[in-house]
């Protein structure tokens, strides 16, 4: 999906600026019952895509694939993993940067090429395929959906060869941006990343089973434990039973999401052996070294805020209270309320706890200010409880560069941070402080010292790392 059209609604009402391809990726070679360990996988990963999900099997000899709409328990019933026979599979849940949400986009793509029969999964987003679409067009390509992954298999169709894994690399060769890709074929499963790694894939073990996926918490729910990141910029191969490194792309400067960190993945998942939790709560800490303020309450915003603010509350001394609530039945599903009844204070999503809040000066944490509107909706929230102050600490950079790697941000013109000064934006939400954390601060909490280079932090610094390419400047 492009930014600026029309996402599915927020629980409060407002668009739901899921910022995109937070999709996830498993794979599975080597299990008798592949499709269902799949299943549980991109459960875990739901949080990286509620548009669509799918699972394709391969049984030694050919390829099955089942996609649906919706989140992973609509989208795949019993009767489609009974359906999926075979000990390899690559599943993905998607949430769209590119190409709108219909089952045409859903994920993994299917396709018949010389070298085969493939299924592919991809988490990220290509800064040049509309250029790479272009010319594959003009030379008689035939494409069935808008998503940017498409060209992937069109350039391995062109490739000059029969083999599959050669036709894998020298499609990679071409591509530029954010990937993490799973490619299975009937005797292989392929997987890769973009040379700067912008979007993690560890791999695991479950007995003799070999797993990938995007996020560790999935090598968990499929029973399996962590083997080792893939490594920017490496072509591997699960083929009998072994892992293999089988190409390597030019190595680019490291720059994994920081926003992966902030807000995209699961607390109980480890992105190049970092918690992601501790990573947060390490924010919080230096975010009180940052703009400490004389306060009674520490509040985080569910979920996302909630490790930062533990980690504010551990280092300030100030105690840590459940000052709000959310419904966590809030599903793309349920019937929003409309501006007037928003107005009338029918909130459905979060609630907060008067009586923890009453008569307090709060601190409120939360990982992002996007366009606004959630914080200035707490902000009022926390006051009709009570608290007689609210401070906004956010335990990020703002956020004022679009992304062009996959995070759903909506273009710079939406961006709170990228038309107004930090005491501009307090006004705006109505708090009485507001603060940053810095993008120092930042990257030195998500990594040690020897690491904190090794981010893409382009949305605070509009530094990309991977020019993006004029035709996807003009979307954003
Ligand atoms: P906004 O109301 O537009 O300022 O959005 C800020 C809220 O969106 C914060 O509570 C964040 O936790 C949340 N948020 C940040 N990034 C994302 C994202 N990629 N998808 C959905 N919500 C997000």
């Amino acid at each position: 999906m492009h930014p600026g059209q029309a996402h599915a609604i927020h629980g409060n009402g407002e668009q739901d600026r899921r910022f995109g391809c937070e999709c996830g990726i498993v794979a599975i070679h080597g299990h008798p019952r592949a499709a269902e360990l799949s299943y549980y996988g991109l459960f875990a990963l739901q949080h990286r895509g509620q548009e669509s999900a799918g699972v394709a099997t391969a049984n030694g000899a050919s390829l099955s694939v089942r996609r649906g709409m919706g989140l992973v328990a609509d989208a795949l019933k019993p009767s489609d993993l009974a359906a999926l026979p075979g000990e390899d599979a690559v599943g993905h849940t998607r949430y769209s940067t590119t190409g709108s949400s219909t089952l045409a986009n859903a994920q993994p793509l299917y396709a018949r090429l010389r070298q085969g029969e493939v299924a592919i999964a991809h988490n990220g987003n290509l800064v040049n395929a509309a250029e790479l679409r272009a010319r594959c067009e003009a030379a008689g390509s035939i494409f069935q959906g808008e998503t940017d992954t498409e060209v992937i298999p069109h350039l391995m169709a062109r490739a000059e060869t029969d083999d599959l894994t050669e036709a894998f690399f020298r499609a990679l060769s071409q591509v530029h941006g954010a990937f993490a890709l799973a490619l299975l074929a009937p005797d292989r499963i392929l997987l890769a990343r973009d040379p700067n790694g912008i979007r993690p894939l560890s791999l695991g073990q479950a007995g003799d089973a070999l797993l990938a996926a995007s996020e560790t918490c999935a090598l968990d729910a499929m029973g399996g434990r962590f083997l080792r990141d893939v490594a920017p910029g490496e072509v591997v191969e699960l083929r009998g039973g072994r892992v293999e490194t089988v190409a390597s792309l030019p190595a680019g400067r490291p720059a994994l999401c920081l926003f992966e960190y902030i807000y995209l993945a699961r607390p109980d998942s480890d992105l190049h052996g970092r918690n992601v939790h501790l990573a947060r709560k390490a924010m919080g800490r230096r975010l009180w070294q940052e703009a400490p303020v004389a306060a009674d309450v520490v509040v985080g915003v569910p979920d996302s805020g909630i490790s930062a603010a533990v980690g504010f509350a551990e280092e300030s001394g100030i105690p840590y209270e459940m000052g709000l609530v959310k419904n966590r039945y809030v599903a793309r599903t349920f019937i929003q309320p409309a501006q007037a009844l928003r107005e009338a204070g029918v909130s459905v999503k979060l609630n907060a706890v008067g009586r923890v809040l009453s008569g307090r000066r709060v601190v409120l944490v939360d990982d992002s200010i996007v366009r606004g509107t959630t914080s200035r909706r707490l902000v009022t929230l926390l006051r009709e409880a009570g608290a007689t102050a609210v401070h906004l600490r956010i335990s990020a950079p703002p956020f004022k560069h679009p992304c062009y790697y996959g995070i759903d941000i909506p273009t710079a013109g939406e961006l709170l941070a990228a038309r107004r000064t930090v005491a501009e934006m307090a006004a705006e939400v109505g708090a009485d402080s507001l603060a940053f954390l810095s993008e120092a601060g930042a990257r030195s909490a998500a990594a040690d010292a020897a690491a904190a280079d090794g981010f893409c932090t382009a949305c605070f610094t509009g530094q990309y790392p991977v020019a993006p390419q004029p035709a996807e400047r003009a979307l954003r």
